[in-house]
């Protein structure tokens, strides 16, 4: 579904990606470990072309991310187009990001509506049940301060999921939450994947990642050391840079 090749990215003279390449397939859940600073997160937001990589390409179900066929040649794309093909890939960040003045239902039918042209009454019933599917029918009408931060994240990703992406992209979802919020989080992740929506998850959670997830990925200082099966998420199996950075962080 997604495949990304040989993507570059500096910033100034620092390089931050060095010619990463990987494909993730339909239903497929990838999980990105790395230290600090590795390059997780820019590597996400190149996936959707929130940052544009320098070198390389990232190609969505078969279409070039960033461009769009003309004639018989492509073309590069502009803000609005390029915002409409952002959204085939929904993003979670590490702080929510909600609408403060808006309340949780209108956080979900913003998008679809505004965005997406979709009517109102039909998002609307859609955001109910993307709120039932996480839990959080009953706080439709509170606004996100109103919230724990586990409640906030979950209402992240069903608004995430309000767009109806191909695919999901998660950046360290559990890392701003305090330990007894982790998991109900890591729970409406878990039932996404279990029912087959592609994922690419950044996390620290090796537990998780190795329950939930497929592959994994590890990079280090823009390097892709790694590209495994979960099941070598140990410290006997893994490339030796992999496993220092596992026996850290186990
Ligand atoms: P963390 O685990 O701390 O979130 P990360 O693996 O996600 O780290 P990135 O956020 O991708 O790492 O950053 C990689 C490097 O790129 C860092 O050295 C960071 O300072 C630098 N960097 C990221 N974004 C920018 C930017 N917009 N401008 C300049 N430098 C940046
Ligand atoms: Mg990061």
């Amino acid at each position: 579904l997604i495949a990304a090749i040989n993507i570059s990215k500096s910033f100034g003279s620092h390089q931050v990606l060095r010619s990463v390449s990987f494909e993730v397939a339909q239903g497929e859940a990838l999980c990105i470990l790395g230290p600090s600073g590795s390059g997780k997160s820019t590597l996400l937001r190149c996936l959707n072309m929130l940052e544009r990589p320098d070198e390389g390409a990232v190609f969505l179900g078969g279409d070039l991310m960033g461009y769009r066929s003309h004639g018989r040649g492509i073309r590069e794309l502009h803000d609005k187009t390029e915002s409409m093909q952002r959204q085939r890939l929904g993003m979670v960040f590490q702080q929510f990001n909600l609408f403060p003045h808006m309340t949780v239902l209108e956080n979900l039918v913003e998008g679809p509506v505004r965005v997406q042209k979709r009517g109102r009454v039909q998002a609307r019933t859609e955001a109910l049940a993307l709120l039932d599917r996480v839990g959080l029918a009953e706080k439709a009408n509170s606004f996100p301060s109103q919230l724990s931060g586990g409640q906030q994240q979950r209402v992240a990703i069903a608004r995430a999921l309000a767009m109806r992406p191909e695919a999901l992209l998660f950046d360290e979802p559990t890392s701003a939450l305090d330990p007894e919020m982790v998991n109900e989080v890591l729970q409406v992740i878990r039932e996404l994947v279990r029912d087959g929506m592609t994922s690419i998850i950044v996390t620290h959670e090796v537990g998780f990642a190795r329950e939930v997830c497929d592959r994994f990925l590890f990079m280090e200082d823009g390097v892709l050391v790694e590209d495994g099966p979960v099941s070598v998420l140990n410290q006997q199996a893994a490339h030796a840079r992999t496993r220092d950075f596992l026996a850290k962080v186990l």
